[in-house]
């Protein structure tokens, strides 16, 4: 261990995941995840699992419930299917985070952009690609986080995908309540905003 890490700030996890690409990993409880947005305004899809049964996993409308706002904030609990609390945003330098936007898909972009969009990569591929690899299937898709989206909800209750409200170097850090599978798109998004319409890489960031 390096003389000048501190103990309960070592670092266990440090991987840049490319632009596009999915992402899955354990995070156990007690440790941080740092979220990084390397180059600004890049949506980072999230879904999380229960470790130790993936039947339980993340829940948008428990949370949103619970705290009685639908932005992910600093203190935002982020509660499981069984109203259990997964993870915590312990920092995050993006004042507030999007858990309603949902997950580009090649269906909704050739609905929303045109057929011509049909072959395009999509948050859903990323999710589907990833939860394969730990059995997992179309029916373990639900509601996720977009971390570093800004999706403002206008006051007839319309929602936008709008400029982002990140910056380069930008983070968001969660701690981890329990052992938690985490489950992430760097999202390829070319048709909207909320990728700056550059996808870029993110760096993620795990301390014991
Ligand atoms: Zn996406």
């Amino acid at each position: 261990m390096r003389e000048d890490l501190n103990a309960s700030e070592l670092v266990i996890y440090d991987e840049i995941v490319p632009a596009r690409a999915p992402w899955m990993y354990d995070v156990l409880a007690g440790q941080t995840l740092e979220i990084i947005d390397l180059e600004g305004n890049q949506a980072v899809d999230f879904l999380m699992y229960v470790t130790a049964d993936d039947a339980e996993r993340y829940s948008a409308q428990d949370t949103i419930a619970a705290q009685g706002n639908i932005f992910l904030r600093a203190g935002s609990t982020l509660l499981s299917n069984e109203g259990r609390p997964m993870m915590v945003i312990a920092t995050t330098t993006v004042e507030y985070h999007d858990t309603i936007g949902g997950a580009c898909s090649c269906e909704s972009n050739t609905l929303r952009y045109g057929h011509h969009t049909k072959s395009q990569h999509a948050c859903v591929d990323n999710f589907l690609d990833a939860n394969a690899r730990a059995g997992r299937n179309k029916r373990d898709m639900v509601s996720n986080i977009n971390w570093f989206m800004n999706v403002p909800v206008e006051a007839d209750g319309a929602l936008g995908i709008v400029d982002g409200i990140s910056a380069p170097g930008l983070s968001v850090t969660l701690k981890a309540l329990m052992d938690v599978t985490v489950v992430v798109s760097n999202c390829p998004q070319i048709n909207n905003p909320c990728n700056g319409f550059n996808p870029t890489p993110v760096r993620m960031v795990i301390r014991a």
